[in-house]
This record gives C-alpha cells, structure tokens and sequence, in this order.
C-alpha cells in the first residue's frame, strides 16, 4: 500500500491546489470530508456517496469505541471492510466529542476520563489508547487526542490546553510509531491499516501567540500534516479567519492542512483563501435532515409554505440526482410527511453542492481564477435563507 504522501500543484495567492496519497487513494485538494459519524454518513449510502464525488469521509473515534467497539471492527478486518468503503477514511481521536457530548468529563494528565452519553459508563481515554484505537479501526488517517475547551477561553485555561495538547501529542506520537514497529508492538493491538498516517493539531483558542507557540511545539515533534483546532466552536467567522490564516501561514508549506469542523459554505472559500486544504463539517448532512438545501444563492428552507406547489428544482443551477428528478413541492411534501427518503435526497443534494463547491475552487487555483470565484460567491451568496 501506498505511504501517506501530499503534493503541492498549483498556488493562487494563498490559495493551494494539491493532491494528497493515502494507503486508499488519492483526494484532490482543496477537500471536503463528509461526515460518518457512527460508520454511516447519516442517510445516504457508499454509493451516493461515490456518485456525489466523495474522496474522503470522516469517522468519529469516541462513537465507534463505544459501539460497535473497536476491537470488533478489527477482527471484521477494519474500518474501511465493515463499512464497504474502499476510499480514504480519516478518523478523529474523539477528543472533541469528549468535550461536546459526554456526560461527565475530568482531564487529567494521564488522559480525558467521562462517562458515555449512551448509557453512563465510565471511560478513560488516554492519548496512547486513541491511537490504538484509531490503529484498530486502521483509517488511512488518525488524528491525536488534543484538549478541546468551550471559546473564548481566558489566556489562562488556554495556554494550560494547549500546553497538555503538545505533552499528549508527543505521547501520541511516541505510541503511533511503536504500532508501525512489528516487534516493538504493544500487545492487544490490531493494527488494520499499516500505511495509516498521523496529524497533529494546532490549539490555543483565540490568542494568536499562544497558537504560534503551539505550530512551533507541534512541528517539532514531527507529523505527517497538521489540523486546526478548536475554531468554529462559536467565536465569530472573522476572528475564526484570522486564527485559521495566522497558523496557516506558519505550518510547514509542504504539508496539507486541514481545519476541523468548519463550515458554511463561505467559509470554505475563505479558509481556502488563506491556506487551507482540508475541511469536514456536519453542516451538509444535518441540515438536510432539518430541511435545509444549500444553493448558490444560499441556504433554502424546504419546509416553507411558499414551496407546497412549487414545480421548479431546489437548486436551478445544481445538475445532481435530486435536483434533476425532484421539485420543491415534493421534497416539501416527503419533509412535511416524515419521510425518510426526503432526507435522503436533501443529503443527496447538500453534499453534491458542498463537494461541486470544492470542484469549482480547485479549478479555478488550477486557472489563476481563485479570487474572481471568491468574489463572485460574496456577492451571490447570503448566510440569510433567502426563500
Ligand atoms: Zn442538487
């Protein structure tokens, strides 16, 4: 199998256009990971998937340890074999959903200790064990378990998470490389991915000198990319751009970056404007199952009145499966009724739009055309639904 490897093509002012190898395959970047949460990306299968153009999905760490459970993944031959997807998957260290979804949640050095929000039990996750829970669920990339904590945070408790987030990285890092050593394996480990790759992450909430800080420590230690997080957790998308813009800027020029969690669709082309090359956000997938479609001229709401006999497609401009087969008034009809396959369908169409967006963006670095398109998009689109 292939090593991790990334290769940069073209660059428009800060803009890249690169492609990135995985064990899996290849992803063309500028990327949008779509979000598979539990195993699935929520209403739609592997193949709308690879009909829609997905490269890459993500799965999340902390859901699948708590079910199915890692080890039962592995002995069905990994992440990849138990889903049916044969592409690239990335898989989070479930250090954010520690923070957003668990119970109870105490961090200590030795790791992030909290109880299920499924059923209560109490569980501790190491740095040491999300790496070898990630090496078992044998993703084509892991990412470490960092410290997540609510924005804005005062200097103080960010400076403290970001600190413990290097000392963990390290562990991490220290673990990762004993699992690619066949002797110097720890025992109990299944290791399902052998060219699987590991990215470090960038903290320090909003204070940019503590995020220098946390580049330089984290680069030191030495990973195959680096990620951004701690953004898109509430601050505004202005301080949110010139955090992603300040770590850009100094994270190795050869190496893909990737901005976690983020986000709306301008959001995006901005992050792209200012350096980055990898996003994933639940945006598409969720809002589809609340009946928002996003178009170019913005976010739709399906479930308005207006649409009951509206005949036209939700998107004029959008040449995917739902757009050329469904009206307004049907998809209003399926959500008002409860169907299933609405949400389907508006997924069907929220990721088609999300990774076309990605299309066009690497297009135009590929044609020295970035800013005319980032341009063109603030003044057509609106955050505001505007039907
Ligand atoms: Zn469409």
């Amino acid at each position: 199998m292939a090593p991790f490897s990334f290769r940069l093509s073209h660059r428009d002012g800060d803009a890249r256009r690169g492609e990135m190898q995985t064990p899996h395959g290849s992803i063309q970047t500028p990327a949008f990971m779509p979000v598979g949460t539990r195993g699935a990306v929520k209403g739609v299968t592997m193949r709308q998937l690879e009909e829609v153009g997905a490269e890459i999905i993500l799965g999340n760490t902390y859901h699948l340890y708590l079910k199915p459970g890692d080890s039962l993944i592995a002995r069905s031959g990994g992440l990849h074999r138990f889903i049916g997807w044969d592409r690239p998957i990335l898989t989070d260290s479930g250090g954010y959903q520690i923070f957003s979804l668990a119970e109870m949640r105490r961090i200590r050095e030795e790791g992030s200790e909290f109880r299920s929000h499924l059923d209560g039990s109490l569980h501790m996750l190491t740095p040491e064990r999300a790496t070898d829970i990630q090496a078992q669920l044998g993703s084509d990339i892991a990412m470490v378990l960092d410290e997540c904590i609510a924005t804005p945070a005062p200097l103080a408790a960010a400076r403290e998470a970001m600190e413990r987030s290097v000392r963990w990285a390290r562990r991490a890092r220290t673990r990762f490389l004993q699992l690619k050593d066949p002797d110097g394996r720890p025992p109990g480990v299944t290791v399902t991915n052998p060219g699987q790759a590991q990215f470090g992450i960038i903290q320090g909430g909003i204070h940019l000198e503590l995020r220098t800080e946390s580049v330089e420590r984290t680069v030191d230690i030495g990973f195959d990319a680096f990620a951004i997080g701690g953004l898109s957790v509430g601050e505004p998308a202005d301080v949110m751009y010139d955090v992603a813009g300040h770590v850009a800027r100094q994270l190795p020029p050869d190496r893909p970056r990737y901005l976690m969690g983020t986000g709306m669709p301008d959001d995006l082309i901005e992050s792209v404007a200012r350096g980055i090359d990898l996003f994933d956000c639940v945006l598409p997938t969720r809002n589809a199952r609340n009946g928002q479609l996003f178009t170019r001229s913005g976010p739709l709401s399906i479930k308005n009145a207006r649409f009951a006999e509206d005949t036209g497609p939700p998107d004029p401009d959008c040449p995917c499966y739902t757009c050329t087969r469904c009206s307004r008034a049907y998809l209003r009809h399926l959500f008002m009724a409860g169907e299933m396959t609405g949400s389907t369908l508006n997924t069907v169409h929220n990721l088609f739009f999300y990774l076309d967006t990605m299309r066009r963006i690497r297009e135009a670095i590929l044609f020295g055309t970035f800013e005319k398109l980032r341009q063109e998009f603030r003044q057509t689109y609106s955050r505001r639904p505007h039907h």
